[in-house]
């Protein structure tokens, strides 16, 4: 596809926005007065312009390989306290996206540290906060059926505990806070990274599951090679994540609630996330549209301007009311195939797909 073509794509989605809705607030502004967006096929990048990008070790799209991607630069981080900008390397071909930069072990301290809100229960939580979370959530409640399952990402196990039917259930965080948490709750956490192959024997579980912890792996790839490996011939996987193709994140941009960069390193459409899967051996079986409601009015409070570190109390019960009031909403948009989040069901297929161009 010829650069114009790019551009107009960029241009259409990614209208150049101003960057200097977050001064006063401490945030780094050095790339204020840049274009908020820079369409360079990458063919036409400098040498200094290739090093800068980073993440893409072979010049393309982590999911489909197109060598077609552009960048939107300036972003700010809503979610995690880090005050900085960030970039972000969107293919133009499948529609997904990754964060131009890897993160340093002090980056990742920082933005996952010991108290990150997964990795413990929060036995403060009112019970009726609760009991309206899972009606907002209703939904998302998925049991599936195996024998020996491995949830990576799991935090302190909290889903795992509720798999009663399940005779095995292990969980991979790279925190040991979250296994320690979970050792209380008689879950099995372990402590590793995902690409690392020698974690568990070959064929060790007959099910992987994967809630919204995807978006956050550096390397998806990798971690699919190693699923493949652990899994059973045929062996089932469910992945849920956001979806960057959703109508929150074409008309919001920047403020949409789950960009969270640099929390979300990888952005995933239906079409990136099918070519990424298969060429990792995997045979996608449905694609299930399941968008969380309060998405909606926290994209709407980003929009103004604010971040989560700005939420007060009255602020927070004021999004989950809200929340409520939007699940008709958000429901609707599911059903139109534009809500914010999708749940892949996939099995281990034969064989892996050829790393064809694009597909
Ligand atoms: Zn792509």
């Amino acid at each position: 596809m010829e650069s114009a073509d790019s551009a107009a794509h960029a241009l259409r989605f990614y209208p150049r926005d101003a960057c200097a809705c977050f001064e006063g607030k401490g945030v780094d502004c050095r790339e204020t007065t840049a274009p908020s967006i820079v369409i360079q096929p990458l063919q036409l990048l400098a040498d200094g312009d290739m090093r800068a990008k980073g993440r893409y070790d072979d010049d393309r799209c982590f999911a489909c390989l197109s060598p077609e991607i552009f960048r939107i630069c300036g972003i700010v981080d809503h979610h995690a306290g880090t005050r900085r900008r960030y970039t972000l390397w969107v293919c133009n071909a499948c529609g997904s996206a990754h964060l131009g930069e890897r993160l340093s072990s002090e980056q990742l301290e920082q933005i996952y540290p010991p108290t990150f809100y997964s990795y413990g229960v929060d036995r403060r939580r009112k019970r009726w906060v609760s009991a309206i979370e899972r009606f907002r959530y209703y939904r998302h409640r998925f049991r599936p059926q195996c024998t020996r399952l491995l949830e990576i990402g799991s935090g302190c196990g909290e889903f795992l505990r509720t798999l009663d039917h399940v005779p095995c259930v292990i969980g991979l965080e790279r925190a040991s806070a979250a296994s320690e948490a979970a050792r209380k709750l008689g879950i099995d956490v372990r402590v590793g990274d995902v690409v690392d192959q020698t974690l568990f024997e070959p064929r060790s579980f007959d099910f992987a599951y994967l809630s919204h912890s995807f978006e956050h792996l550096d390397e998806p790839g990798a971690a699919l090679e190693s699923i493949h490996r652990w899994l059973t011939d045929n062996g089932e996987l469910f992945i849920a994540v956001p979806n960057f193709a959703g109508l929150l994140p074409r008309l919001f941009r920047r403020h949409w609630y789950n960009l969270a960069l640099p929390l979300h390193v990888s952005q995933f459409t239906p079409t990136g996330i099918r070519r990424l899967l298969k060429r990792h051996g995997f045979q996608v079986t449905n694609v299930r549209w399941n968008s969380d409601p309060l998405s909606i009015p926290m994209t709407a409070y980003f929009a103004t301007g604010s971040m989560v570190t700005d939420m007060g109390r009255l602020v927070r019960v004021a999004m989950g009311i809200l929340a409520l009031l939007c699940i008709p909403l958000s429901r609707a948009l599911d059903m139109l195939r534009l809500g914010d989040c999708i749940e892949i069901h996939a099995h281990k297929a034969g064989q892996r797909a050829e790393h064809g161009p694009y597909r």
